[in-house]
């Protein structure tokens, strides 16, 4: 008899942490993605917000097992999973399994109003990335052509009070006061509005009070219109409505938190088949929160009983919580420790370089960032795709294909 055959769908933080657990198990690994490489989601709104380039935050998932010798990596799109008959089925063949781990994360969530992707497309892939970033500077270069609708052009609306909105308006409020400063000749960069909008009554819900007050309080000192207790009641061409109240903005960024989706048992399988896992942001496990460090120990976790470990229920360690809030500022709890401002964003920033993915990807990142410290400078400032769109005013001009 071969090795168990061991399926691993998605090689994001989960299902790349648990291939690379199994690394001297006794089993042969496929793992299957969709994409070709490993995103480091985290950093995906330095993309967006033209401080990295896409392939500074993403590396080739063959080259990253290209050591680990059970392991094949397959590009193929899972679309069903049969637990009876221990199957998997792809978009264009099958794959049979002994032990299954579903790891392929979660997707955005418009609370039931999925036309909104049209106008406020999310930040999960690099695609979604580089679509941001080609709104929010063509924003810019449309405002310098028609001075007269500056005030739409350069009115950004964020929506979601979490770390990636946080994020998202600290970014954009910087660019708009410093980086674009002396580069146009029409316009005032400076003079737009970035408007975050968060329907709970603060920002950074899973982080402490204090810690969420001072994240506030600095964005409001950056220039971001903060406005919490506020839900959006629609998005449409040409902008946001807040109940009565209307936003007009022909850039708006989905940030609004993501849930787990599957039930699991609390060892992580799936109920009723207990050869099949599902970990990270897809698995709904009650206070575990949808993070890279939770996928990672959820990957590790279930490698462990599939290696012949005991099946314990899945207990998450809390390592801290940091969230960016921009050029030297964030925030960090670790256990009973609250830190904020400069030394919680260096925390961040050698958090973030060590567990970036890819040796020669740490020092190119960590290169960029000395240069966006020391010069307020933003490398990556590529406007790709069709320019002509979204250049003029008219309503229907900035609508996204719906994907
Ligand atoms: C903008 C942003 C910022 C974030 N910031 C932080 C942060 O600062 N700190 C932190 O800890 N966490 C952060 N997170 C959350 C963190 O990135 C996630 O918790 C983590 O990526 C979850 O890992 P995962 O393995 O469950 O899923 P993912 O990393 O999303 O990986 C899923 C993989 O599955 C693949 N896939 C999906 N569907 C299929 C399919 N049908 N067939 C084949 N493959 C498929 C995808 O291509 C992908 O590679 C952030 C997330 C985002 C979006």
């Amino acid at each position: 008899m071969g090795l168990p055959h061991v399926v691993i769908l998605g090689g994001g933080f989960g299902g790349l942490y648990a291939a690379r657990a199994l690394r001297r198990a006794p089993v042969r690994i496929t793992l299957v993605d969709r994409r070709n490489h490993h995103l480091f989601q985290p950093l995906l709104y330095q993309v967006a917000t033209a401080a990295l380039s896409p392939a500074q935050i993403g590396v080739a998932l063959r080259r990253v097992l290209r050591r680990q010798k059970n392991v094949a990596v397959m590009l193929a799109e899972a679309t069903a999973i049969d637990t009876r008959h221990k199957r998997v089925e792809l978009r264009d063949g099958a794959l049979d399994y002994d032990f299954l781990i579903v790891a392929t994360g979660a997707t955005h969530s418009y609370f039931g109003h999925d036309e909104w992707a049209a106008w406020a497309p999310g930040l999960k892939s690099l695609e979604d990335a580089v679509e941001i970033r080609r709104r929010m500077l063509l924003a810019y270069e449309a405002a310098e052509r028609d001075p007269a609708h500056c005030e739409l052009f350069l009115t950004f609306v964020v929506v979601g009070g979490g770390p990636t909105g946080v994020e998202m308006a600290g970014a954009l409020a910087e660019i708009a006061r410093h980086v674009l400063k002396g580069d146009f000749r029409n316009i005032d960069p400076a003079s737009a509005r970035v408007v975050l909008v968060e329907a709970g009554p603060r920002l950074l819900p899973a982080f402490p009070p204090d810690l969420a007050a001072a994240a506030t309080h600095r964005l409001e000192r950056m220039g971001v219109q903060v406005r919490l207790g506020t839900a959006v009641t629609s998005i449409d061409a040409g902008g946001v409505s807040l109940g009565s109240e209307r936003i007009a903005s022909r850039c708006v960024v989905w940030a609004a938190d993501k849930a787990g989706r599957v039930s699991v048992e609390p060892d992580l399988s799936i109920p009723g088949a207990p050869d099949a896992f599902v970990i990270g942001d897809l698995a709904a496990v009650p206070g575990v929160p949808g993070l890279a460090p939770a996928a990672i120990q959820g990957g590790r976790h279930v490698a462990r009983i599939i290696a012949g470990g005991a099946r314990k229920p899945f207990r998450y360690r809390d390592k801290g919580s940091l969230a960016t809030i921009g050029r030297a500022a964030a925030v960090a709890q670790i256990g009973r420790l609250h830190i904020n401002g400069f030394i919680a964003w260096v925390l961040w920033l050698v958090v973030h370089i060590l567990t970036l993915i890819g040796f020669r990807n740490r020092f190119v990142v960590l290169g960029e960032w000395a240069a966006a410290y020391l010069r307020h400078e933003r490398g990556a400032r590529l406007i790709t795709g069709d320019v002509q769109p979204l250049l003029t005013h008219s309503p229907e001009a900035g609508r996204d294909e719906p994907r």
